[in-house]
């Protein structure tokens, strides 16, 4: 099994994808208890999801599942939210507060520092490879990571989310043109749209939106409702899809053009 897999292409734009994957390693997943192996807080078919939306477009995904190791999380361990419910670098619930581990069988702290070394860590350095083969090539480069999670969460959160949920870390991200763009095309796409709501990008978002160096940075959480069923054994749904798909694929025509433009 492959870590990580990089589809590379021409554009400016490359879709982080650190949490569609679903393996865990055999000697892992005997300690999940049955809640842990349901997987549910995967971001279920998001590669499917965004597949050829923006042909050009490079692709880094993570094969590995986010009960291992987060790849979207501080390696170091600090919090997303502080003083919020959510998961951690290995979670030890899932998004409802319930345990996913065996009892006993919580990984120690040399075990969290071996998984962050071998999935982890090849991950990130996958993509800012690429994230910096893209900004030679154009002087810039947006990197989209591309979310999805189940509508409804109390323990994360109040209500049901709107369909896109845009992240910029409050605009330290990226460009204003780029979160603009964005939430524009989320906006009027009619479906629901928030920017920098409960959802305000990951680590990976944080850590790579560096405007001032021409690598921006933009998080899109998409409330799964939008194309597929939210309960196992989370199936696609091609009516769905077909609805949410033109919206992304116009914010990520707009991302190239805005960044092929050279006004960034
Ligand atoms: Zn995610």
């Amino acid at each position: 099994m492959q870590v990580f897999e990089v589809l590379q292409g021409d554009s400016p734009v490359v879709l982080g994808q650190p949490h569609g994957g679903t393996h865990v390693p055999e000697a892992i997943a005997t300690r999940l208890n049955e809640n842990g192996r349901g997987l549910a807080d995967t971001d279920w078919h998001i590669t499917r999801l965004f597949d050829g939306l923006l042909p050009d477009a490079t692709v880094v995904k993570s094969n590995i599942h986010r009960y291992v190791i987060d790849a979207n999380r501080d390696p170091s361990g600090v919090s997303l939210y502080p003083g919020q419910n959510t998961t951690t670098l290995v979670p030890l619930t899932d998004f409802d507060g319930t345990d996913i581990w065996s009892e006993g069988q919580e990984p120690s702290e040399d075990e969290v520092e071996q998984r962050r070394a071998a999935y982890h860590a090849p991950y990130h350095d996958a993509l800012p490879a690429e994230l910096e083969r893209v900004h030679n090539k154009h002087g810039v480069a947006i990197l989209f990571d591309c979310h999805s999670i189940r509508s409804n969460i109390p323990f994360l959160f109040e209500g049901e989310l709107p369909i896109f949920n845009t992240g910029t870390n409050l605009g330290a991200t990226c460009a204003p043109a780029i979160e603009t763009a964005v939430n524009a095309v989320a906006e009027a796409s009619g479906l629901g749209a928030v920017l920098n709501g409960r959802f305000k990008g990951g680590w990976t978002t944080r850590h790579y939106g560096r405007p001032e160096t021409g690598i921006h940075a933009v998080q899109m959480e998409i409330s799964q409702r939008a194309y597929m069923e939210e309960t196992p054994p989370w199936n696609w749904r091609d009516d769905r899809a077909a609805i949410t798909r033109p919206h992304l694929q116009q914010m990520l025509e707009k991302l190239s053009e805005i960044a092929l433009s050279g006004t960034l």
